[in-house]
């Protein structure tokens, strides 16, 4: 069905940066800032008998999972794997992530979502969070973390969490949908990309490691100690409530709906590792490829999917969340996602090509 007039108008301009793109995103950060920081919502939250604004804040998000997983599920019916991706999506946020943490408050139990893992959720490993939840909780925990989350990234990609668990990709892919191609595909994001992320994971990492020694030694050095609930403050203002918020979510409309994932998430940075060393890969056809663009364009993580398809070869890059919308809009059916036994050394490119590399190759054909 081809739109016309206002209509037409309107989502073009919310979708390439226009002015009500612009008043979106001012909106959607404003949201953000008032949930996090005045009781405003929690206010709003007991006047319709919810009891607390993050009750509320889990209903319009599963809310806009489940409707954007809809107009996603229409629109890529014909492609099984977008499908079944999106169904699992919308079960997770709807089952893990929403009703049993409420259930389990309802029953007077400690809320857990069993959708999220440290690093991700990294107050799960903190000492005061671990000694608060039962046993099987901080085994699952443990054992999600150290074996689930990094043997399943060696078998099946990052995109096994990023595309199909993850309430953060989750909204990126399903309400998000529309605004996929406004990730940035310059150098200059590329370079950002690979500097933020490992920093964040990095200090992640520091962070956890001080909050164990710090409650190791508690009684003898309250400097340490004081330093620490500092510096855990900070994170969990910059990292967790800006980046991953206000930023992740409020720029939706003007940066596209990875910028968490691309750039900070800690989760994404560990599994892109492991993801480059498994068996994850993307296969390209050879001299298939008629250099359309389509697959750059459409990817959410801003990887020059076209050049890899030109120079025949195919790909793991640490970054790729398997989204699988590459292979989707090709028109020549050149891409395909699979995980490998092997991998054939001349096949494979593991190194990145650079937008710069993009650039002079292209120029070059
Ligand atoms: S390369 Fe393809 S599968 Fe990977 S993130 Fe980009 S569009 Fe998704
Ligand atoms: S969408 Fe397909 S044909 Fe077009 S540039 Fe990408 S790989 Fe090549």
């Amino acid at each position: 069905m081809v739109r016309q007039g206002k209509a037409a108008w309107l989502a073009h301009d919310l979708t390439h940066r226009g002015v009500t793109a612009w008043l979106l995103s001012a909106l959607l950060v404003a949201f953000y800032l008032v949930l996090y920081y005045t009781a405003l919502f929690d206010r709003a939250a007991r006047a319709i008998g919810l009891d607390s604004k993050w009750t509320f804040y889990g209903i319009l998000y599963s809310l806009a999972i489940v409707l954007g997983g809809i107009y996603v599920l229409r629109k890529y019916r014909h492609n099984r794997y977008q499908v079944v991706r999106t169904a699992v999506v919308m079960f997770v946020q709807v089952i893990l992530a929403f009703s049993i943490p409420e259930i389990l408050q309802f029953v007077h139990q400690p809320e857990y979502y069993f959708s999220y893992f440290w690093p991700l959720k990294f107050d799960y490993w903190t000492p005061e969070t671990i000694f608060r939840f039962p046993l099987g909780y901080i085994l699952y925990s443990f054992l999600g973390s150290l074996l689930l989350v990094p043997l399943l990234g060696i078998f099946f990609g990052k995109r096994w969490y990023c595309s199909w668990v993850c309430g953060c990709g989750g909204l990126a892919n399903t309400a998000g949908d529309p605004l996929r191609h406004l990730t940035s595909k310059s150098s200059a994001s590329w370079k950002f990309e690979r500097i933020s992320i490992y920093t964040v994971l990095a200090v992640c990492l520091t962070l956890t490691a001080l909050l164990f020694v710090s409650w190791g030694i508690r009684t003898r050095d309250p400097a340490l100690e004081q330093f620490v609930d500092g510096f855990q403050s900070v994170y969990a203002f910059l990292v967790v409530a800006m980046l991953s918020g206000v930023v992740g979510a409020g720029l939706y409309p003007l940066g596209g709906t990875r910028i968490w994932c691309r750039n900070f998430c800690p989760m994404a940075a560990l599994l892109g590792l492991v993801q480059k060393f498994g068996r994850f890969r993307i296969t390209v056809k050879e001299n298939m490829c008629i250099s359309c663009g389509l697959c750059s364009k459409y990817c959410e993580m801003g990887i020059d999917v076209r050049s890899y398809a030109q120079a025949n070869l195919s790909f793991t890059r640490a970054s790729c969340v398997g989204c699988g919308l590459c292979a989707e809009v090709c028109p020549r059916g050149v891409l395909r996602l699979e995980n490998i036994r092997l991998r054939h050394p001349q096949q494979l490119a593991l190194i990145h090509i650079s937008p710069a590399t993009t650039r002079s190759r292209t120029a070059a054909i």
